[in-house]
């Protein structure tokens, strides 16, 4: 099982990060000793000082695919769920400047805590997903899948160009506008629509 992480696919959360708009989708990866399962709590690592909670709908790959074409695309998803794309801050601006890979910022252990999935039949429109993270229950981002720059299907195809994806891969889609740092003791709380599906303690 590999995690795949979209960056930068939303405009507003680009902007915050002073980052360009990029002209085909842009994505990292995150390794399997990353997943967060059943709201465990989050432990805060030493190595960094600027812990970041990124919200983002999340994929479940339900089939093996190469090459795969945008049109036959949401077939290869059959569960949609809310992640958090934890992220090394300062680790991670520390690489951007020297040109450095994101792997240690990005791939921690524990940055990707996951949330109870929803089956693709919930969701009356797939283009217009609504969700949200509150942080000790203030809302701190909101997002909704129509303003990604590049949705589920065309991402599943760009992705499948380079790495096939197989059964119970994870897709992060990407972050909205309002990211920031935890401290010990924070709770965040993310939804789909009016529905909890993470909570993580910050210990
Ligand atoms: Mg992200």
């Amino acid at each position: 099982m590999k995690i795949i992480c979209i960056g930068r696919n939303y405009v507003d959360h680009i902007r915050e990060l002073n980052n360009a708009i990029p002209t085909s989708p842009v994505f990292f990866l995150k390794p399997d000793s990353a997943l967060l399962i059943r709201n465990r709590p989050f432990y805060y690592p030493s190595f960094s000082d600027a812990i970041h909670y990124e919200v983002e709908l999340v994929l479940k790959i339900c089939k093996v695919g190469k090459n795969i074409q945008k049109r036959f695309a949401h077939t290869y998803f059959d569960e949609i769920g809310i992640g958090l794309d934890m992220t090394a801050r300062d680790l991670q601006d520390s690489a951007k400047q020297k040109g450095l890979p994101w792997a240690i910022a990005k791939g921690f252990d524990q940055s990707a805590p996951i949330g109870t999935f929803l089956s693709k039949e919930n969701f009356v429109d797939l283009k217009n997903i609504n969700f949200h993270l509150d942080l000790n229950g203030n809302t701190v981002q909101q997002g909704n899948s129509s303003l990604m720059i590049y949705g589920f299907d065309e991402i599943i195809e760009y992705i499948s160009r380079f790495m096939t994806l197989r059964t119970g891969d994870y897709i992060f889609t990407g972050t909205p506008a309002g990211v920031g740092p935890v401290m010990v003791g924070d709770k965040l709380e993310a939804y789909i629509g009016e529905e909890k599906l993470l909570s993580c303690q910050i210990k």
